[in-house]
């Protein structure tokens, strides 16, 4: 095993080095297990137990709170371990945590006339990404990653590798699909469901003034419900302005037309700056926009919230970014779709979430505060949060339901109850997880 201690020249690479957030933490594991295959993943539990250690993992380091680096934990990253394969009779296939979603996992199935939603930004880790949920392509209308698991195989914190499903080690795949970074075992292997590589990527974009937010907003609340289900219906306030963009992943492009259609009726659509309607467009292309809008080396400090409220309420927070590169989001999932039996379980029809990107860490301080103060503006319209943009020693906000999260529990002192999966990181003297703070009482 490729065991990295405190004090080895290569320690701060591995600790810290795949960890995509530049504002990383100071949180110092006890080692760090550079694994290749399954048998590391199996002997580096196994080691955490016989060292009185608790066991951390990374995938593809995406978190931005950095929740893989976890102090006198063994990390066990799965960076080295990266495989794909896929059984054409199904349409299953197969990866490893690490495989990026976009990077990876997205050209490979392409090759084969195949499709899985993975992250937008083409290199974050399958890993922690499917085990929040995993809001893909078009989760919309095609559902939470997560829905398309169906199966995942499991280091248990006994150290025994197992297949989790529907019928075996049922509690185990229940959890997996939304315990995000408070699963209790580590997951050596995902088997995806996918489905077919739609034949024309399509987008409408409609750039307008940041002066028109209310009107461009309540029009888009009145209507998102409406719009064709193979449409993925996002708003992005960046660079002084608000970008409401269609993407339709259909077969042809006439289809992508008649689903795009409903987003000219925009009352203002006069005033838009820029206005694309069901252009061509392609996966590649989103995954360039992606990479540009979320650049490595920078630092990040990132909040969203679950929103049921007007889009009014919603105005200061995305017409008063406090950086140039910094961008806030408005995503559609309505009409919400009714979720399967999974820990996952909290979600509303718009999700909002807020990325500030900037360099000097002298502004950490300040600009966590500036977000915090504008998230709990929002907080008369919040119902909870997403776990993957989400950092519970910043602002612990509920995540998912009550009966979900006392089901999770229940699991997680059966199957480790000696925890020795280091669970959520939260802050020292917090409220209570899973519990909206100004409605605790
Ligand atoms: C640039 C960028 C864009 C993003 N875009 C999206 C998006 O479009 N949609 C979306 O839903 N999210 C998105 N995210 C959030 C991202 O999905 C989460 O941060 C996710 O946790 C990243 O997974 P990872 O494996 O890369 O991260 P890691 O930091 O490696 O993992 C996060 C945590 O997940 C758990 N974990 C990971 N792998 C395993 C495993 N094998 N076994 C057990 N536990 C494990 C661990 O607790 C780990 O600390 C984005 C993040 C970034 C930085």
């Amino acid at each position: 095993m490729d065991i990295v201690f405190p004090g080895d020249p290569e320690w701060e690479d591995a600790r810290v080095g795949r960890v995509f957030n530049a504002r990383r933490p100071s949180r110092q594991p006890a080692a760090v297990l550079r694994a290749v295959c399954e048998q590391d993943l199996i002997d580096g539990v196994r080691l955490a137990r016989a060292r009185g250690w608790k066991v951390a993992v990374r995938s593809g380091g995406h978190s931005w709170a950095a929740w893989s680096v976890r102090s006198d934990s063994l990390l066990i990253d799965l960076g080295g371990f990266r495989e794909i394969s896929y059984n054409s009779d199904n349409g299953v296939v197969s990866v490893t945590p690490s495989v990026r979603g976009g990077a990876d996992l997205r050209p490979y199935l392409a090759e084969r006339g195949r499709f899985f939603g993975g992250g937008h930004c083409p290199t974050v880790g399958l890993g922690g990404f499917l085990l929040q949920g995993g809001q893909g392509y078009n989760a919309r209308g095609w559902g939470w990653a997560a829905e398309s698991v169906v199966a995942v195989d499991v280091v248990t914190a006994e150290g025994e590798l197992v297949r989790a499903d529907e019928s075996n080690n049922s509690d185990l795949f229940w959890a997996a699909r939304g315990a995000g970074p408070g699963f209790f075992g580590l997951v050596a292997r995902f088997h995806l469901q996918t489905r077919p590589l739609p034949g024309c990527v399509a987008e409408t974009v409609h750039v307008y003034p940041l002066d028109l937010f209310d009107d461009v907003m309540t029009w888009l609340h009145g209507m998102h419900h409406t719009v064709s289900p193979d449409v993925e219906i996002v708003a992005v306030s960046a660079e002084g302005s608000l970008a409401v963009t269609g993407l339709a992943l259909v077969a042809t492009l006439d289809e992508a037309r008649e689903a795009l259609a409903p987003l000219e009726t925009c009352p203002v659509i006069d005033k838009a700056l820029v206005r694309q309607t069901a252009v061509p467009s392609s996966f590649e292309s989103h995954a360039e926009r992606q990479m540009a809008a979320n650049p490595e080396g920078f630092r990040y400090i990132v909040d969203n919230a679950w929103l049921t409220g007007s889009a009014e309420a919603m105005g200061p927070l995305f017409k008063d970014l406090p950086t140039v590169r910094s961008f806030a989001i408005w995503f559609s999932m309505a009409p919400l779709r009714e979720l399967p039996d999974m820990a996952f379980s909290l979600q509303s029809e718009i999700y909002c979430a807020v990325y500030l990107v900037y360099e000097d860490p002298a502004d950490d301080v300040r600009l966590r505060s500036w977000l915090t103060d504008r998230m709990a503006a929002l907080q008369p319209i919040t119902a909870g949060q997403y776990l993957g943009d989400s950092d519970f020693t910043a602002r612990p906000v509920k995540f998912m339901g009550e009966a979900q999260y006392r089901r999770l529990e229940e699991i997680r002192e059966a199957r480790d109850p000696e925890r020795l999966f280091v669970g959520y990181l939260t802050g020292d003297g917090q409220p209570p997880l899973n519990v909206n703070p100004w409605e605790a009482s």
